[in-house]
């Protein structure tokens, strides 16, 4: 028997802890912000910043949006993140990604503040990271983090095996798990003999972009698996990296898709801009 953890229940609660320490702040003439900068027509990248924006709006957290054309430069980009890096009504800053091809993306998140850097993805936080002193870890991982304490799932002394390495999500986790005294084992698209590695994990988590990529094979029993995945199927449906159906019965936990690690991202969001007003101040 397997628990289905509930991303938007552990959403939920974290939220109106946010929405609380936000009035609070708020009681003493602090008011978090959130600058949200879009740029371009990208359909998907406009659901996501107006998530961001409606969560803030439930939390009490003011947000900024900015939208720029999809012919901008990196330099009038640039322009902006640095009015926002001086602008005391903006305690984070978030750049929608991705950004349209003209745009060097990396001096693009260089240029935002490390103290305002809510995604966490500034040389500067990231290196904070990797000393166990992180200020913003990057969202989805912290949210993965904050799930599994919350169904009190042990870290310490557990094997987490990570599918995937990027900057984003495997190589943060990797960090964070290690912060929690975890063993960690982080593989990726050349790593040999991948399911070997896997069966071996007691926290499993997936982080591949392929549709149904963990099979049964792959999980050892009892073990808890966390999908990061999101992929749209032929039909419309989203599907994560997990094979759910095949796979659950195995575990003692697992997130689906939806429902699962997705809502958490948006809610360290918050989190981490909460995080910055406070130090701020
Ligand atoms: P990415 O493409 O940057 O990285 C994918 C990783 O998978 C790479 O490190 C690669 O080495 C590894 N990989 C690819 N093929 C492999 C194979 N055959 N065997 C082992 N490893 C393999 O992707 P990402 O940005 O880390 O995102 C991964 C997935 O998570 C995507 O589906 C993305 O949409 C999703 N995602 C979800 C959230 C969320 O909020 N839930 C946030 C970020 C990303």
């Amino acid at each position: 028997m397997y628990t289905k953890i509930d991303g938007k229940q552990v959403s939920q609660a974290v939220r109106a802890r946010i929405a609380e320490e936000t009035a609070s702040l708020k009681s003493k003439g602090i008011e978090p912000g959130l600058a949200v900068i879009i740029v371009g027509n990208d359909p998907a990248s406009r659901v996501y910043v107006n998530n961001k924006k409606k969560a803030c709006e439930q939390t009490g957290i003011n947000s900024f949006e900015y939208a720029m054309a999809e012919d901008t430069s990196t330099e009038e980009l640039i322009s902006l993140i640095e009015k926002l890096n001086n602008d005391k009504r903006v305690s984070g800053i978030l750049c929608q990604l991705p950004v349209p091809k003209q745009i060097d993306e990396e001096r693009v998140l260089n240029a935002i503040s490390p103290d305002k850097d809510v995604d966490g993805f500034h040389p500067v936080n990231c290196g904070r990271l990797m000393t166990g002193c992180a200020k913003f870890a990057p969202c989805t991982p912290a949210g993965m983090v904050e799930m599994l304490k919350y169904y009190n799932i042990p870290i310490a002394g557990k094997h987490c095996v990570i599918i995937g390495r990027s900057n984003i999500v495997g190589k943060p986790m990797a960090m964070l798990m290690l912060a929690n005294n975890a063993t960690v084992t982080v593989c990726h698209s050349k790593t040999d003999n991948l399911p070997e590695i896997t069966k071996q994990a007691d926290i499993l988590v997936a982080a591949v972009g392929k549709p149904k990529f963990v099979t049964a094979e792959m999980v050892k029993d009892g073990a808890v698996v966390l999908d990061v995945g999101i992929n749209r199927m032929e039909n419309g449906k989203l599907c994560g990296d997990v094979d759910f159906d095949a796979v659950c019965e195995k575990t003692s936990y697992i997130t689906p898709v939806p429902g699962g690690v997705g809502p958490m991202t948006i809610t360290m969001l918050l989190q981490n801009t909460l995080t910055a007003a406070s130090d701020e101040n």
